[in-house]
């Protein structure tokens, strides 16, 4: 693979260029800002908006020079933000300054409180017993995705690591999901989690947005992820042909921003 040739690198967010909901470090903070003076990038995470403000722009400098190369897309790329001066109309009034929608790809209510329902049935099945203690949120409705993660959005880092360490209980809850809502997408996000999405609607589909929005073919982009792998939420990338490296964590991806510097 030739990273010379690559002018969008997208980036997965937790496990990849940080630890599970947890912000840049230094390190890869300064990485990313020499990468966004030389290419474009991308970041399609399955956290909202909110998430990519804390964990992910908190920590790069507010320059209109930047920023205008860098896309975001989270809740598994079912929306797309760019900056303002990518010609996108200022739509969405909760929006931080500078930041404008390029697409919401949202389940209906119904679809919504059904696909709540399942995921509540499909634990059940799996005859796994969830910890007591939950730390905020067990079920989390993102409008343009559903996500369930086990011990709750909020659970400290050590306790995800060591709760599905070889993901056979992310694997059962997706299994038989997948059965119960075969018209959406089903994927397992980050060390806790699964995501909900319209069906199609996954991380390929935001690639293929900004392909059209970039005009860049998909030969000349590179997407980096820590879930490339079947049922991970990374893996309908590379089944759509992008170029994917599959990193163990945050330290090999920065092997590979020095690679691309
Ligand atoms: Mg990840």
């Amino acid at each position: 693979m030739n990273y010379q040739e690559k002018e969008l690198i997208i980036f997965d967010l937790d496990g990849t260029l940080a630890d599970s909901k947890s912000p840049l470090d230094n390190d890869m903070a300064d990485l990313i800002i020499e990468l966004l003076k030389k290419r474009k990038v991308a970041v399609i995470s399955g956290g909202m908006f909110i998430q990519f403000e804390k964990q992910f722009l908190s920590n790069l400098p507010a320059s209109t020079e930047l920023l205008k190369n860098l896309f975001l897309l989270p809740t598994t790329g079912t929306r797309m933000y760019a900056w303002k001066d990518r010609g996108i109309e200022k739509n969405s009034a909760e929006l931080s300054a500078g930041w404008h929608e390029g697409y919401s790809e949202n389940i209906s209510p119904e679809d919504r409180k059904n696909i709540i329902k399942c995921i509540e049935e499909a634990w059940v099945e799996t005859g796994f017993i969830l910890p007591e203690h939950v730390f905020g949120e067990r079920v989390e409705d993102r409008e343009s995705q559903i996500t369930f993660s086990a011990l709750g959005q909020q659970a400290p880092l050590e306790l995800k690591k060591a709760w599905d360490p070889d993901k056979s209980k992310r694997q059962a809850i997706v299994n038989i999901l997948k059965d119960k809502i075969p018209l959406f997408d089903v994927s397992m996000g980050g060390l806790t989690s699964v995501d909900v999405t319209i069906k199609g609607v996954n991380k390929a589909y935001g690639v293929n947005k900004l392909r059209d929005f970039l005009n860049i073919p998909l030969e000349r982009m590179l997407f980096i992820g820590d879930e490339v792998v079947p049922n991970g939420n990374d893996y309908s990338v590379k089944e759509d042909g992008v170029d994917c490296v599959n990193v163990s964590g945050k330290e090999q991806t920065k092997e590979i921003i020095k690679e691309l510097l």
